[in-house]
């Protein structure tokens, strides 16, 4: 992309040189090595786009790697033909052009992409590609359902290997709701502590003891992406309320509650039990709103305006509102500007709509301080590649945003450097405690 401001080539010639901290993350090991070049073009998120226009049945056969290449093109390239232009289309352009010096999705080009597809599993080239994006550090959102006890554990007593530049931020709906909490689960959480929970007291302290382990360990902030499944607007129940769901699965270990509403009243007092611990702890709380990852899911639980009580309730704790609320910009331009203790991240934003951030970067420029403005979060899980392509279309955004305003004489060109700086690494690398 290239904006048509005058000043718009020298500011993003200098936002190539400003580091970045990467606000969002879920890289757990360097990787994919990818085996088949239909996935390079399918991989992240771009796959909801394909999804969106085809259907269930052609977006399988995009998707199955037992097919050969020829079986899936025709498939493949009439979703394409109507899918290319989003901003996840945008990332895949790039990755084709950058890593494999192609220019358009082709079954030719596909098939000259065999023979050199990107192993992201060798350290060295997915650090090369941090490099070439200048990546600083990364925000870290890592778990493993399967045994999350002891995926804790491997955090606490440090022998999880963490992916390169990652700073940890310690997952919170594993905790109070997002995988079903019953006693199996209480007690798979208890076992990374090396402890058995019988009550909900002993379940907070648990809680409470692993949260500090990970502050231990250098995590840096709290992450909740409970809107995926419940709406984030948390009542406020008393602790009897809470502690007699908590008590009726504990004392039979075969019941599990209902979820989302069996449970809610729990995982509202559990979540604002946490925040009293991030209060206490002094870390931020990244939080999920907006746009969900998949297709079919609900937006209208997950706008941040549902938040209001919850950002009330909890002056003293620094809440990072994520990808930019997608589509609901106006709520999240009030958020910012309303209270204290919000921030605005555009992680993964600005490639679910590359428009849409370079709007909302402008308008923001007007309406919310800009020291409350983080620019760019990959998003990912793995796929330097596509890190690298995102940080471009975010630097891209960002000095298509703030040359338009120096065009206006809204501010210097000097100024929106400055900003520009700001929001791509001096505003998280400051509410973060990063020290970089
Ligand atoms: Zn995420």
């Amino acid at each position: 992309m290239k904006g048509n401001a005058k000043h718009y080539d020298k500011l993003r010639e200098y936002l190539e040189t400003v580091p970045l901290v990467d606000c969002h993350d879920h890289t757990i090991s360097c990787g994919p090595k990818y085996a088949d070049p239909i996935n390079v073009v399918v991989s992240g998120y771009f796959v909801s786009d394909l999804h969106s226009a085809s259907c269930d049945s052609e977006i399988k056969i995009i998707q199955n790697s037992k097919l050969s290449v020829e079986e899936r093109w025709p498939v493949l390239e009439k979703a394409w033909k109507r899918s290319c232009h989003t901003g996840y289309g945008q990332v895949t352009k790039l990755v084709l052009k950058k890593f494999y010096g192609e220019d358009k999705l082709t079954l030719d080009a596909l098939k000259r992409m065999e023979s050199n597809l990107l192993n992201l599993e060798e350290e060295k080239t997915f650090e090369d590609i941090l490099n070439q994006a200048n990546i600083a550090v990364r925000l870290e959102n890592i778990y493993h359902h399967e045994d999350f006890g002891a995926s804790i554990k491997a955090i606490l007593d440090g022998s999880g290997k963490l992916s390169p530049r990652a700073r940890l931020v310690i997952p919170l709906p594993c905790f109070h709701g997002a995988l079903n909490l019953n006693y199996g689960l209480v007690q798979n959480i208890a076992s990374s502590v090396d402890k058995t929970v019988t009550s909900l007291d002993e379940y907070l302290n648990v809680c409470r003891e692993i949260f500090e382990g990970y502050k231990r360990f250098d995590a840096v902030a709290f992450k909740d992406q409970s809107g995926y499944t419940r709406s984030l607007e948390y009542g406020n129940p008393t602790r009897a309320e809470a502690e007699k769901v908590f008590n009726w699965f504990m004392s039979d270990p075969r019941r599990s509650v209902s979820y989302p509403d069996g449970v809610k009243d729990l995982d509202d007092y559990l979540f604002h039990e946490f925040m009293r611990m991030a209060r206490d702890m002094d870390l931020p709380v990244q939080i999920h709103t907006g746009h969900m990852a998949g297709i079919r899911n609900d937006i209208v639980k997950t706008n941040a305006v549902g938040l209001r009580s919850v950002i009330e309730l909890h002056p003293d704790v620094r809440f990072d509102l994520f990808h930019a609320n997608w589509p609901y910009s106006g709520e999240l331009l009030f958020m910012g500007k309303n209270y204290p203790n919000v921030t605005i991240d555009f992680c993964w934003a600005n490639i679910i709509d590359p428009i849409y951030c370079q709007n909302i970067f402008r308008q923001a420029l007007s309406s919310v301080p800009h020291g409350k403005i983080h620019g760019y979060g990959s998003d990912f899980s793995g796929q330097a590649d596509r890190a690298w392509a995102h940080a471009s279309i975010a630097r891209d955004n960002i000095a298509i945003a703030l040359s338009d305003m120096v065009e206006m004489e809204y501010l210097s060109f000097d100024e929106a450097k400055q900003v520009g700086y700001d929001w791509l690494f001096g505003n998280a690398n400051k509410f973060f405690r990063l020290n970089l």
